[in-house]
């Protein structure tokens, strides 16, 4: 468990600043959903939380640790993005067990993590089949079975379900909840789709323009939007 604190934050490319100071703290469990229109900041704050993107100035602490210029691999997050990234020629196992496979952990305790990864995902009867005679949803669960294996403290979602149809957009929001409630890890989850962000988040944070306009639970912001933004964003009349 972790929760994570971004102190005066800022990301500059090419001497254009697109991340403007942002400061924010994340609870341990929560489930924060980072949300506005494309080009405001959403994924360059995502990527430096994670490591693949250096920061500017600033400060980023995962975990009580300042990993402001710590390696992806030492921060205990786990990213997860809208495209699959399965491997084509390996089993569902096989795509699960990869990264404990390359750490070259004992036989045994890959099977006994595949094997909880998949009950918690629902893929047990699925473990033997190849990607491509997955559904689209069951590609996505395989994804995300190979950032859980990890047991990774904090979880990174980038638009995880902008690449599905509507309906399985519902499917797997409700799995995401869901799996967030069984795994009561932290996650931090990027969208510019408002129905994901009301739906899902225990706080939403609104940016526009590489600035974080507002923090609140989805009916805090619904009922009191800070500026119009927010609530032409977000929905109700200002
Ligand atoms: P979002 O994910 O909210 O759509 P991004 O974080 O991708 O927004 O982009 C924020 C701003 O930073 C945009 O203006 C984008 O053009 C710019 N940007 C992002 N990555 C780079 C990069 N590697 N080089 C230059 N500009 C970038
Ligand atoms: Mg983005």
């Amino acid at each position: 468990m972790a929760d994570v604190v971004l102190t005066d934050l800022r990301k500059s490319f090419g001497g254009l600043e697109v991340i403007k100071g942002v400061d924010l703290h994340i609870e341990s469990g929560e489930f924060c959903v980072f949300v506005g229109p494309s080009g405001c900041g959403k994924s360059t704050l995502l990527r430096m939380i994670s490591g693949l993107e250096d920061v500017s100035s600033g400060r980023i602490e995962i975990g009580g640790k300042d990993v402001t210029r710590a390696e992806p691999k030492d921060r205990g997050i786990a990213m997860v993005f809208q495209s699959y990234a399965l491997y084509p020629h390996l089993t569902v196992r096989e795509n699960i067990g990869f990264g404990l496979s390359l750490a070259r952990r004992p036989k045994a305790e890959i099977k006994e993590k595949v094997d909880a990864v998949a009950r918690t995902l629902q893929l047990e009867d699925y473990l033997d089949r190849k990607p491509k005679a997955l559904s689209g949803g069951q590609r996505q669960r395989v994804a995300i079975g190979r950032s859980i294996v990890r047991d990774p403290s904090v979880f990174l979602f980038d638009e995880p379900l902008s690449n599905l149809d509507a309906a399985l957009r519902a499917q797997m929001r409700i799995e995401l909840t869901d799996l967030h409630a069984k795994l009561g890890t932290t996650m931090i989850y990027v969208t510019h789709d408002q129905v994901e962000a009301m739906t899902m988040a225990d706080k939403i944070v609104v940016l526009n323009g590489g600035r974080i306009e507002q923090v609140g639970a989805p009916m805090e912001l619904y009922d009191r939007p800070a500026t119009p933004f927010v609530a032409g964003f977000i929905g109700s009349p200002k």
